[in-house]
């Protein structure tokens, strides 16, 4: 998007970011999200919802400056905007395994069942 006037500290400062989550369900496909999002961030998609309604979807996810006008206008509250840095903080950092601890208990574990079965083949031996 084209600044018409770019402001002369606009270098000094970043704009803040967005993530748009869309409830599809609740949408009704008005398109006032689309209509009036300043950075046209969202288009309308080709998929339907259960009510036979197109719900939007996020085109241009990195032109989102969080401004929370997609999010006021909807009349089916099915869409909010949370900020994309306080969101990325929050993203667990490791994935854990199938059995839900982490390598280094599990090695212990391991480590322990080694040491139980040795002793318990000492004791046969007795
Ligand atoms: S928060 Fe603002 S910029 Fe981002 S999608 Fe909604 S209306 Fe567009
Ligand atoms: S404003 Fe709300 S109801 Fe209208 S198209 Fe956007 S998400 Fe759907």
């Amino acid at each position: 998007m084209k600044l018409w006037r770019k402001p002369l500290d606009a270098d000094d400062w970043e704009p803040p970011k967005g993530k748009i989550y869309i409830i599809e369900e609740r949408c009704k496909g008005c398109g006032f999200c689309e209509e009036f999002c300043p950075r046209k961030v969202l288009e309308e998609s080709d998929k339907y919802n259960s009510r036979g309604y197109h719900p939007p979807e996020v085109v241009n996810p990195d032109d989102c400056v969080h401004c929370e006008l997609c999010e006021l206008i909807c009349p089916e509250f099915a869409i909010f905007v949370l900020d994309a840095k306080e969101m990325e903080s929050k993203k667990p950092k490791k994935k854990r395994g199938k059995g839900g601890g982490s390598k280094k208990t599990s090695q212990k574990k391991k480590s322990s069942k080694k040491q139980t079965s040795k002793k318990t083949k000492k004791g046969g031996r007795k």
